[in-house]
């Protein structure tokens, strides 16, 4: 009995602290940028001493030992995306928050008088970072489709001259394939919410970032082929460096 009790907290243990990626660091012209992934669509970075959350969502559990927000950009309405119970549960009493104004209109009246609205080819700058939204939408557009065209945002942010270009959920838009200058891409390829890996592949192929993350993966038929994703592009370019990490840890 107290062996199969012992058996029983080394899994609970293993599988609650075996799975977070480590974070991945690159330079700026400004100091380390340290990037880790938490949930999905969820991550964190840090550069010159700000701590920045994307979409935070996965509960308060989920970003257990790292700094509270400087900063928390914010894509969409869904509940992977705009999750006010983990807003709530966070620590957000510095926290500047950016978002579309369809999220900024639902926030709750002390989230949003942090908030900020940026539309999409709008540009701000917070935290010596110059952040800029883009559009996020399905395709074809259509007004009954899950992402709408002008209600999400996509992110491009300069980070001391890194382009880090943050997908939220789309399909593989002309905003998209002509990006330029993308240092880091983080994009989502989940069915039947955004695009295949097809898609993201084509799309990659045509704005070139020197690294990219797929992330945003869960799908209905559960998670996409990322190794497939990394084999296919890079039989097409084997310049763009592709990082698997695991974007869906237990918390
Ligand atoms: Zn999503």
């Amino acid at each position: 009995m107290r062996f199969y009790l012992i058996l029983i907290f080394l899994l609970a243990f293993a599988l609650s602290y075996a799975q977070r990626s480590s974070p991945d660091q690159f330079e700026t012209a400004k100091g380390i940028l340290s990037v880790q992934p938490i949930l999905h669509g969820t991550f964190v970075f840090t550069w010159d001493g700000k701590t920045v959350y994307v979409d935070p969502y996965g509960g308060a559990k989920a970003f257990e030992g790292i700094a509270p927000a400087d900063l928390i950009l914010i894509t969409d309405i869904h509940g992977d995306h705009m999750s006010l119970e983990t807003l709530e549960a966070l620590e957000t009493s510095k926290s500047i928050i950016i978002a579309p104004a369809a999220v900024t209109e639902k926030l709750p009246e002390a989230l949003k008088k942090k908030a900020v609205s940026l539309a999409n080819g709008e540009k701000t700058e917070k935290l010596d970072m110059t952040i800029g939204a883009i559009p996020m939408y399905n395709l074809p557009e259509d007004p009954e489709s899950r992402h709408t065209k002008g209600r999400g945002n996509g992110y491009v942010i300069d980070l001391g001259g890194k382009h880090v270009y943050i997908s939220g959920d789309t399909e593989d838009i002309p905003e998209m394939r002509t990006l330029k200058n993308i240092d880091i891409a983080f994009v989502c390829m989940n069915l039947p919410y955004t695009m295949d890996i097809d898609q993201a592949t084509s799309a990659v192929l045509d704005f070139k970032p020197k690294v990219v993350y797929p992330y945003h993966y869960r799908g209905q038929g559960g998670l996409a082929d990322i190794e497939a994703f990394k084999a296919q592009l890079n039989k097409k370019n084997n310049k763009i460096e592709v990082r698997l990490r695991n974007w869906y840890p237990t918390y």
